[in-house]
Formats: C-alpha cells, sequence, structure tokens
C-alpha cells in the first residue's frame, strides 16, 4: 500500500484567508452590493493605491485584464512591436498578441533572473520604435529598473511594469508597480494575496486610470441610450471579489515576512550543497519572495525532475521555472533578442536546471523539513 498518498499535501502557493475578508464579503451581501461596482471596489482601489504609493488604480477581474488594458492605453495597434521578456508565464504576453500585434521576446541576465537591460539595447538597435516594453519581476525579485527604465525613455517608449508576482517588493525603497507608466498586479489564487482571482492597474496618471474603468465596463458613454462609441471590455472586478480583496491586503506585509522566512530557510538548509543555488533577490530592493526557487550546478547528478518526481512521489507540490516563451509552440514565429552567441540563451539555461520550491506560507516546520530532507537526500 503507498502511505505517502495519505500524508497531507503541501502546496506550491496556496490562499491564507484570515478572517476579515469574509467580513467585507457580509458587509457586501447585508447591503446588496453584489455587482461589478460598489464600496468595496471603490475601497479596495483607494487601499491598493496607498499601500503601493501611486496617484489612481483600477480594480479588474485578472492581471492579464489589466496588461491588456495597459497596452490599449499605450496606444499599441496591430503590427506594433512590444518587448517582453521570454522567462515569464505566457499572461505576460498574450494580451500582445490580443491586440495583433508583435511581441519580440527578450532575455534574461544573472543578477535577477529578468529582462537583461544589454539585451533590451540591442533589440532597440533591431527594432528601433516599439510601441512599449514590458518588464516582469520575477518570482518577486525587483528587475534592474533603473538600467531598463533608463533605456526606455531614451527611446521614448512606454513602460509597463507587470508586477503580478512582485506586489510588495520593493525597488530602492519603491514599491514595484509604481516605476513605469503603468503598473499591474493580480491576485490570482496562487499569487502572494489573493481574491480568487482578480486584478489591478495602477498609474499616476489619472485619466487613463478613469479610461480603463470606461473600457472595463464595457464602454458605455455618458448617455441614457446605451451609446457606444468604441469596443468595449467586461472587466471590472465585483464588489464580493473587492471584499476579499480588502481583507486581503490587511495581511499583505504578514505574507512578505512568511515568504521571506521560507526563502531563508531554504538557502540555509541548502548552504553546504555547492550544487544548489536559490534564485537571485536584487540586492537593490526587497523582493517578497513569492516562490523560492532552486538551480542545480551543470554536472551535478541530479537532474530537476528528480527532485520534482522526489517531492511529487511524497504528495508535496512543486514546480518548474516558466518554460521561456520563445520556446513556445504558440510563439515560435516570434523573434528572441538574446546576447549568447551560439547554444542556449540563459533563460533557457535556468530552466532547464531550474524549479520552484514549495512557498505556501501555511507551511509548518515540520513540512518544511520534511521538504528540505528530500530534497537534500538527492544530493548526498
Ligand atoms: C499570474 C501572472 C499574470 C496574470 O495574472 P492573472 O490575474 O492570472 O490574469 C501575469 N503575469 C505574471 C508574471 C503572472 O505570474
Amino acid at each position: 500500500m503507498d502511505t505517502n498518498t495519505e500524508r497531507k499535501r503541501i502546496y506550491l502557493s496556496s490562499p491564507t484567508m484570515h478572517g476579515k475578508e469574509q467580513e467585507f464579503v457580509k458587509e457586501a451581501f447585508d447591503t446588496n452590493w453584489v455587482a461589478p461596482l460598489g464600496p468595496n471596489v471603490n475601497g479596495f482601489e483607494k487601499e491598493l493605491a496607498e499601500y503601493v504609493g501611486i496617484s489612481h488604480a483600477a480594480a479588474l477581474d485578472s492581471g492579464t485584464a489589466a496588461i491588456h488594458l495597459a497596452l490599449k492605453l499605450a496606444g499599441v495597434k496591430e503590427g506594433d512591436v512590444v518587448f517582453v521578456p521570454t522567462l515569464t508565464f505566457s499572461a505576460t504576453c498574450n494580451p500582445v498578441v490580443y491586440e495583433k500585434a508583435v511581441p519580440v521576446f527578450i532575455d534574461s541576465e544573472a543578477d535577477t533572473w529578468n529582462m537583461s537591460p544589454e539585451a533590451l539595447e540591442r533589440a532597440f538597435e533591431k527594432y528601433p520604435s516599439p510601441k512599449a516594453v514590458i518588464v516582469v519581476h520575477l518570482y518577486g525579485t525587483p528587475a534592474k529598473l533603473d538600467e531598463i527604465m533608463d533605456i526606455c525613455k531614451k527611446h521614448g517608449t512606454t513602460l509597463i511594469e507587470d508586477a503580478a508576482e512582485s506586489l510588495s517588493s520593493t525597488y530602492k525603497g519603491k514599491q514595484t508597480g509604481t516605476f513605469g507608466k503603468f503598473g499591474i498586479y493580480s491576485f490570482n489564487g496562487n499569487k502572494i494575496i489573493t481574491t480568487s482571482g482578480g486584478g489591478m492597474l495602477v498609474s499616476e496618471d489619472e485619466a487613463l486610470i478613469q479610461k480603463a474603468r470606461f473600457l472595463s465596463t464595457q464602454a458605455r458613454d455618458p448617455a441614457r441610450h446605451y451609446q457606444h462609441s468604441q469596443i468595449g471590455y467586461n472587466y471590472r472586478m465585483s464588489n464580493i471579489t473587492a471584499g476579499i480583496g480588502r481583507g486581503q491586503l490587511l495581511s499583505l506585509e504578514e505574507h512578505k515576512r512568511r515568504k521571506k522566512a521560507i526563502y531563508e530557510k531554504y538557502r540555509q538548509a541548502f548552504s553546504d550543497i555547492g550544487e544548489i543555488q536559490m534564485n537571485p533577490l536584487n540586492e537593490e530592493g526587497d523582493a517578497n519572495c513569492w516562490l523560492s526557487c532552486m538551480t542545480i550546478a551543470e554536472g551535478s547528478k541530479v537532474a530537476k525532475d528528480m527532485v520534482l518526481d522526489a517531492l511529487e512521489k511524497e504528495n508535496i507540490e512543486a514546480r518548474p521555472i516558466w518554460k521561456p516563451m520563445h520556446l513556445q509552440p504558440v510563439f515560435a514565429d516570434c523573434d528572441f533578442i538574446t546576447l549568447c552567441r551560439n547554444g542556449e540563451s540563459l533563460a533557457e539555461d535556468i530552466f532547464n536546471r531550474g524549479l520552484c520550491l514549495p512557498s505556501d506560507i501555511k507551511n509548518t516546520d515540520e513540512d518544511m523539513e520534511r521538504i528540505i530532507r528530500i530534497v537534500r537526500g538527492l544530493f548526498l
């Protein structure tokens, strides 16, 4: 009999609720605000904007919707080029294709795993006038924002920050998501705080955020008779969902502390194993450590799949690193800019040797020890 399946499942990153969420939701029920508008929507926008330190925010039903509207508001149109990091989740670049624009993928750099400023410069040599650049703060680690912002400024290109994974991470003391013309956050089920599903678009530009609210509610012109002069979307966050978000926001700092403690625990536990390296955290910032990741040195007897298999056998959820977009069948025709002359790009190398460790903040000390024992066992 396989006793392992009876063991409690340990998750990669699952929702952690605290009770406050239900009070906001109950309030919405009690007052019958069960709609894609209402006091929780307004409250969540205001409270999140205050938390990250930005002037305006629009609550939407996903991070993907927020990226889509950011691209529209940046004026991205059919045939336009948009630079996107290759090492990310597909949601970063799918909205580029919704607009029939052309994603050009940019390789990573080793210090943060994020978009390489050098490769970005190279991309501008080949495509001098892209409509936008999307930067991602992968696994919560801030990208090299100073360098990337300088390059975007020099070329007069709009910067969109996909901070879906990095809410609460800071770069030089300022929240990720607040550096670009637009920032986006996600509240999907596995993110650092969740509303089951949801997203936020933020900007210093009030008119643009107003426009986002307009587009996200079917682009109704101000007239009694349902008049439309543009194509709209049904992207607005509901008042119930926003209630969960308001409650979660109260625990965001605590979630960050616990995520960082998980990373530190792994780092120490593997520090004597030369073949294991943790994901980089960018010294210029304070990462939220949304997911703790490790890479295995080349030439090790342990392959990443052996680690994933060993954990899965014990009912423990771990994941590969995002498979780079330039290697995805659906983006096979897209260009990819890398500094590697031949052979493997840096993003592909990270993908080949890396994995995401269970980073659920509900993990107990015993859970962590079990995970660590299994991983260490493979290397010793
Ligand atoms: C989760 C995620 C998104 C998408 O957010 P949704 O709310 O799931 O639509 C976008 N980009 C990155 C990097 C993500 O991890």
